[in-house]
């Protein structure tokens, strides 16, 4: 039986509205709590100076621009030089427009990702693995991390050898891998190149900043590997259908998170079946539909 006692953590979990994490990182909560984003999203502020930038501003929420204000009153912020993106998910990109609105038009810099930024009418400035921006006081080196996403930055700060995680590396739960645009054999690979760069501190998009960021890289790819094994074990005990293995696995989460924890199985059960370790009939209505075997 799968034991996760880290399944509740995501809901319930409280940060300040308003915080600063160091000399250089500045973080207002964007007001969008729930289960798939714990106390919101960590919208940064950062850099040194008078004008700083703004990542991930969140998703829209009402209420949002009073505790962004406050934080630039905190740390003498006087406007923004841009807006910088780790991914095209809603809770990340969906608040451009709202800051836009107040402090006027600002560029916007993400790896582009067309059918989803089509949905936004404001310009798209593409970056991409290894390019930077910088700040007064700070420069990010944007780490191309797929795997949630398919355009999702990861970025090193480099003065402080720190790492902006986005939803790749998160300080409450899980990420969550997306059965139909992520891969979660991308997803390890990025983990993998994450903890390769050795970060010290990792600023995420939801949750507490973490200390001791490769600990918790390392801490993510074992999940990961004993959810394989735990999917298997399922599987011999004659679970073959996705509803069933989550059953199993997912016993100690919220029935609410079944649906996303159905997509997490899927995208284990199609890395899976790329190493060669399963094998699924397919009556053409999809990996999640499927019945799925170990293989012979
Ligand atoms: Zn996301």
């Amino acid at each position: 039986m799968a034991k996760d006692d880290k399944a509740p953590v995501m809901l319930g979990m409280s940060l300040p509205d308003v915080d600063v994490w160091s000399d250089r990182v500045a973080v207002a909560l964007g007001q969008n709590p729930g289960p798939f984003t714990g106390p919101g999203t960590n919208t940064y502020l950062l850099g040194t100076g008078k004008r700083r930038i703004l990542l991930d501003p969140g998703q829209g929420v009402d209420g949002y621009l009073d505790f962004l204000e406050q934080a630039m009153e905190r740390v003498g912020c006087e406007g923004l030089q841009e807006i910088v993106l780790t991914h095209g998910h809603p809770d990340h990109i969906g608040g451009c427009r709202q800051v836009m609105d107040h402090f006027g038009a600002l560029s916007v810099k993400k790896k582009p990702w067309p059918e989803v930024d089509a949905a936004y009418d404001f310009e798209i400035t593409p970056i991409d693995d290894g390019d930077r921006v910088s700040t007064e006081g700070v420069t990010l080196r944007a780490i191309h991390t797929p795997g949630h996403a398919p355009d999702h930055l990861c970025f090193a700060i480099e003065e402080e050898g720190s790492l902006i995680s986005g939803d790749n590396v998160l300080g409450v739960g899980t990420t969550v891998i997306p059965a139909s645009t992520g891969d979660l054999a991308q997803y390890m690979d990025s983990l993998e190149r994450l903890l390769a760069d050795e970060p010290g501190r990792i600023y995420p998009a939801h949750g507490p900043c973490i200390e001791d960021g490769p600990a918790k890289i390392r801490e993510y790819i074992a999940h990961r590997l004993a959810r394989d094994d735990q999917i298997l074990a399922a599987m011999e005990g004659g679970a073959n259908e996705v509803p069933a293995i989550v059953e199993i696995v997912y016993a100690a989460y919220p029935k609410a998170l079944h649906a996303a924890a159905g997509q997490s199985v899927t995208s284990h059960l199609l890395k899976l079946e790329r190493e060669g370790r399963v094998r699924r009939e397919d009556d053409g209505e999809g990996p999640t539909a499927a019945r799925w075997h170990h293989s012979p």
